[in-house]
């Protein structure tokens, strides 16, 4: 049969899942119809904890409603009908630099309200929180649509961010299909190798 290559959404999940253990902290940071919740969810759980922000209630509760058709235990998952820019402040501060996932898919949701839409200034600022939030050998994935208004300068600014990223803390990739339209969605992983010099490695 013939295998497509991954999708920007798909290399998401690819990257992350060999790394995933039960016990371990996830951000969905963009739930949407929480099909990356669940993923996260499915692989952290139990014992983990997953945080899952939108700033939408139809979102929030379609996640909600999906973790539940799946049987996922919800007293491990906390959901925040917030922006993500308001990361560092939502989560606990012992969790502080012991995220090991977090999961960005920038846009609107699919089906819903295309005007409530991410917008560069906030994920720029959700995804610095992000970093600074991350485990040594935690991963940050964000998949971004250059294809719609406002979407192509938010990639191409999250971009220039990851790429700036000092190299002996993290390691950046970017997946993209090179032929096909510029619109295109991609994806860009981010590990941190190791915690920010001066900050403790407890
Ligand atoms: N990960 C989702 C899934 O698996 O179904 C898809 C996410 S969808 C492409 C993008 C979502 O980001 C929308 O539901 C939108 O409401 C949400 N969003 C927009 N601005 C946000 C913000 N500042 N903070 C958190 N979520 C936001």
């Amino acid at each position: 049969a013939h295998q497509p290559f991954p999708t920007a959404v798909q290399w998401s999940h690819l990257l992350l899942q060999p790394r995933l253990q039960p016990g371990m902290n996830a951000v969905d940071a963009t739930a949407g119809n929480g099909h990356d919740a669940l993923f996260l969810a499915q692989h952290v759980l139990p014992n983990g904890k997953l945080f899952i922000f939108d700033i939408q209630e139809p979102a929030i509760t379609s996640t909600r409603q999906r973790l539940l058709d799946h049987a996922i235990p919800l007293d491990s998952v906390e959901f925040f009908q917030t922006g993500h820019q308001t990361l560092i402040q939502s989560l606990p501060p012992t969790l502080h630099g012991q995220i090991n996932a977090i999961m960005f898919n920038l846009g609107y949701l699919p089906g819903g309200d295309k005007s409530r839409i991410t917008l560069t200034e906030s994920t720029l600022s959700a995804i610095r929180q992000a970093l600074d939030m991350l485990a040594p050998d935690g991963l940050l994935t964000t998949v971004v649509y250059p294809g719609h208004d406002g979407g192509r300068e938010e990639a191409a600014l999250v971009e220039t961010l990851f790429s700036q990223l000092p190299s002996d803390i993290f390691e950046v990739q970017k997946h993209a299909f090179l032929n096909y339209r510029p619109t295109t969605p991609y994806l860009m992983a981010v590990r941190r190798k190791k915690a920010e010099a001066g900050t403790p490695t407890t």
